[in-house]
């Protein structure tokens, strides 16, 4: 570490993204990419919009902000674009959490949400899930302080009920209530609809996963418009441009192309079925999911040792050593072909590790 690295980040310990490996083609099942090409619309509305990269682009994003409040059934003036659903929730972080309103969310959930308080200084407080890794919504109820949850929640899969987040938000009036919403293409229920009844909720979400744009970098809040317009003030802070132009096109196309996502969503979500029904036939605890991976662990097989074996035999997961975690991987769904590689992988892992 240099003499001029700040003392504010000099114990900050960065998030650490899952692979992306350049050395040979793996069946990459890791970071929750869709397996789906995108539409042939948004191949050509992004092919069209590089002929004009030299400009700026739109920095109030009006075309796909227009389309997302459209397709979401609210207003314009209630959704903010970000680079990727981190972006928006950092701003989130930013907008409402200092020393005097900590962030509280599951001990178990997306890894980046602590490194976002760390950076903006922020007190924060993990609580335990239940055994079964399910979120207890008591532990959330009326608790007076600024909330984050994954639904479906990261890396579990496991997803609370349209009522439970309502209860969390209505109890919680006078804090900020963040429900990520990066995965709930896949079979939950959004909070979207909420957001007409409570001030106090931001529902995020991403074209990462559900629109197969990982790579493009598109996310996005829908809140009241005075929370929409305190993002705002904090995105034009930071990166008024923080949406490239031809991800925006891409956005807009893909939202024009809606119905083929969904479809890609169902097929994702029967081979998810599939995929644990197999799984559990080998023996293999998998957890309930309703995202587009799998949390599995075998008895006859360390987490991290499955996870080593799949990598030399072309096949990438996410494996995670932290504590009560470590025995499981995650597990993206890919294409019916690609989880038939990694069943057939990891079958003859188990049988070799007898
Ligand atoms: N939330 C959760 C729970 C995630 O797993 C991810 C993906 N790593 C994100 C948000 C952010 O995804 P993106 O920035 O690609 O929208």
């Amino acid at each position: 570490m240099t003499r001029f690295f700040s003392s504010r980040h000099r114990s900050l310990v960065p998030y650490t993204p899952g692979e992306q490996p350049r050395d040979m083609a793996y069946v990459k099942l890791n970071t929750n990419e869709s397996p789906f090409p995108p539409s042939e619309s948004v191949i050509s509305a992004v092919a069209e919009e590089v002929k004009k990269v030299r400009l700026y682009s739109d920095p109030t994003c009006k075309e796909t902000t227009d389309a997302i409040a459209a397709r979401y059934g609210v207003s314009p003036d209630m959704v903010v674009l970000s680079n990727g659903s981190d972006e928006i929730l950092n701003f989130c972080v930013m907008a409402y959490c200092d020393e005097k309103h900590p962030l509280v969310f599951p001990n178990i959930t997306y890894g980046f949400y602590p490194v976002f308080c760390e950076i903006n200084g922020v007190p924060y407080e993990e609580i335990p899930l239940n055994s079964d890794f399910s979120v207890n919504v008591a532990d959330y109820t009326a608790i007076g302080k600024n909330i984050v949850i994954a639904n479906p929640n990261a890396p579990t899969g496991i997803a609370l009920s349209l009522s439970d987040i309502e209860t969390i938000v209505s109890s919680n009036p006078d804090n900020i209530v963040i429900i990520d919403e990066a995965y709930v293409d896949f079979g939950a229920e959004s909070a979207v609809k909420l957001v007409h009844k409570y001030d106090n909720l931001i529902v995020t979400q991403t074209f990462s996963k559900s629109r197969s744009m990982a790579g493009a970098r598109l996310g996005f809040s829908i809140s009241s418009p005075a929370i929409a317009s305190e993002l705002h003030t904090i995105r034009y802070s930071t990166n008024p441009y923080n949406v490239n132009r031809m991800t925006l096109a891409a956005g807009k196309a893909a939202i024009e192309s809606d119905g083929y996502y969904m479809e890609n969503c169902r097929r994702i979500e029967e081979n998810r079925a599939y995929t644990e029904k197999r799984l559990t036939e080998m023996g293999f605890t998998v957890l309930p999911s309703k995202a587009n991976f799998l949390f599995a662990k075998s008895d006859r097989i360390e987490g991290g040792t499955l996870y080593t074996e799949l990598k030399k035999r072309g096949v990438l997961v996410r494996h995670f050593e932290k504590p009560l975690i470590s025995d499981y991987n995650r597990i993206t769904v890919g294409t019916r072909e690609e989880m038939d590689i990694f069943l057939a992988k990891t079958l003859l892992i188990l049988e070799e590790t007898k």
